[in-house]
């Protein structure tokens, strides 16, 4: 029995490779165990509130060639979209009408969206609407960074995707490990907060990998973590990726990261709703608190497909609104009414 280990761990907030790795294998009593751990430990460091992010996916267009994402730049199957910058700023105001205290504006790495273009964004956002603000873009140099927080920017979404260099680079023949890792840190030196995380069961990793993963995570301290299972995509070269044999090892891997990372932001990520019948009600009750209901238009959202199954491709905003709110209420939690900015202390930083 791994009780004593897991009470251990959400007490003390740290844990070894070989620890997680246990924790990693676990089932029976010990996986309720860490499930009621995890959502004990975010009831009491981040509360009951479940905060909306709406994802705007604005461009569909991308440089690179992620061996594992559907709208990487070769993929000649994806009809291109790009969103302009009015229309943007509309959907967000949208968003903020329909509950959301945050938006997510997600793109590819799409260069026709330079710096003075994401600002213009960001500004027209804040003058029309009280939202946060969070870029999901890509890498962006250092400079751009600072502009961006100048304009308004609050959150920056950047996944580090493995911790595992070799592997790192072996499905992101465009990208650089450093260079992702650097970004991060320019990212907090340029005082905006930073989500991270990875993709839980990458093909050619391993649970000790999974395991090196959460601790790299931690280390980063990071204001929100963001970690999804891997799915893949029958269009990209890792088309036959497996699952998981063991399918609770992605809850698992939430659950430990909450243990790990108590005032971390932790959403629900959309791949869970893929893969699980209500996985994403799920994970709100094993260590997430943050929910990002997808706000972009209907006529675009089955262009943007990451990976196959997405949920919400068929909903409107409006749909997707009513059925948070029906999901948050059932759970009985609450929706976060503030705009949700980092918990963690300044001096953990
Ligand atoms: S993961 Fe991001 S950077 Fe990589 S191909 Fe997909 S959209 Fe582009």
């Amino acid at each position: 029995m791994k009780k004593d280990l897991i009470r251990r761990i959400a007490d003390d907030g740290e844990a070894s490779e070989i620890e997680i790795e246990e924790l990693l294998r676990c089932g029976g009593d010990d996986l309720k165990a860490l499930y009621a751990a995890a959502d004990r430990v975010r009831h009491e460091q981040v509360g009951d509130e479940i905060y909306l992010r709406g994802i705007i996916e604005f461009s569909n267009y991308c440089r690179k060639s992620c061996d594992y994402c559907g709208i990487r730049g070769p993929n000649r199957a994806v009809t291109r979209y790009r969103m302009g910058i009015d229309e943007i700023v509309d959907i967000a105001g949208e968003a903020e009408r329909l509950g959301n205290t945050t938006v997510v504006l997600q793109s590819g790495e799409d260069v026709w969206f330079t710096g003075d273009r994401i600002c213009e964004v960001i500004r027209g956002i804040k003058r029309k609407t009280g939202v946060a603000i969070t870029l999901s873009i890509g890498e962006r140099p250092y400079d751009e960074l600072v502009r961006f927080k100048a304009a308004g920017c609050d959150r920056y979404l950047l996944r580090f995707e493995t911790s595992d260099r070799e592997l790192f680079g072996r499905i992101h023949p465009d990208d650089d490990f450093d260079v992702r890792v650097q970004c991060l840190h320019d990212l907090k030196r340029a005082g905006i907060q930073v989500g991270s995380g990875f993709m839980i069961g990458l093909p050619g990793g391993t649970v000790g990998t999974i395991a090196r993963d959460i601790l790299f995570a931690t280390a980063l301290k990071l204001d929100m973590i963001g970690c999804g299972p891997y799915l893949s995509h029958p269009d990209t070269p890792l088309s036959q990726g497996p699952l998981l044999e063991d399918r609770e090892m992605y809850f698992k891997t939430l659950s430990i990261l909450r243990l790990l990372n108590p005032r971390a932001h932790i959403p629900a990520t959309t791949a869970f709703d893929a893969l699980f019948e209500g996985g994403r009600d799920l994970v709100l009750t094993r260590g997430a608190n943050v929910f990002m209901p997808n706000v972009t238009p209907q006529k675009y959202r089955a262009l943007y497909q990451l990976y196959p199954n997405k949920p919400c491709v068929d909903e409107d905003s409006g749909q997707c609104s009513v059925c948070v709110m029906g999901r948050v209420a059932r759970l009985g939690r609450t929706i976060g009414t503030g705009p949700g900015h980092s918990g963690l202390q300044k001096d953990e930083k």
